[in-house]
């Protein structure tokens, strides 16, 4: 409501607008619209910890079709390509591992370096546990950082880049609801792979 009608006050008085004023209505625009980011994204972190996770039999192959579809414009614009293995079947909340990936692969879209993006997503059996993996080519993340970019609000590239800073905060919950675990490892300059497992 916020976002539309300064729109529609700036679309009316258009010309009589000084560049000054017009400068304010679009921050205003931009303001409301970070705001409602904001709000959606955090509705999703605590339907992530309220909702009792759904157990059904997820593919994973589909997933990343999904995600694929979703993000087909970022995709298609940063002329990304996401290149998954044989990835397995299992029980899970379909919704909430679709994020899951959702969040990670838009990452690598968002902070990627000057090449396009190569996104790698595979799996594997390691003692009894998946342990899956969505590797990028990208800016890459510090030691000192690895850690805290899973805390809410915590962002450490340029502000231009439009998040909130709750992305890896939720791949986190839905990692953990799962009775796994998410991590990073990461060659600045080069590229990150996160790394999550879900018990067998
Ligand atoms: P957002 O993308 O909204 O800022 P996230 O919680 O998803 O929030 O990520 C937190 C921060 O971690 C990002 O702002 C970025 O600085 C860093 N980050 C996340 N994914 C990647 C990645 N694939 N490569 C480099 N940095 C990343």
């Amino acid at each position: 409501m916020v976002t539309s009608y300064m729109q529609l006050l700036q679309r009316d008085l258009g010309p009589n607008l000084t560049e000054n004023q017009n400068q304010y209505l679009n921050f205003a625009i931009d303001g409301g619209r970070r705001m409602s980011e904001l709000i959606q994204d955090l509705l999703s972190y605590s339907r992530v910890s309220a909702v009792e996770p759904q157990r059904e039999l997820v593919d994973f192959n589909e997933v990343i079709k999904d995600v694929q579809i979703h993000l087909r414009t970022a995709i298609a614009e940063s002329g990304a390509s996401v290149i998954s293995s044989d990835l397995p079947k299992m029980t899970a909340d379909g919704s909430q591992v679709r994020q899951l990936f959702q969040n990670l692969v838009s990452n690598a879209i968002k902070y990627r370096g000057e090449s396009p993006p190569v996104i790698k997503v595979s799996a594997k059996h390691v003692d009894g546990d998946w342990l899956f993996s969505v590797a990028d080519n990208g800016l890459g993340i510090d030691p000192e950082n690895r850690q805290r970019i899973f805390e809410m609000f915590s962002r450490i590239h340029d502000r231009s880049v439009p998040g909130t800073g709750i992305g890896l905060a939720i791949c986190q919950r839905v990692v953990e609801r799962l009775g796994g675990r998410i991590w990073v490892e990461s060659t600045p300059g080069e590229g990150s792979t996160f790394y999550f497992t879900i018990p067998g």
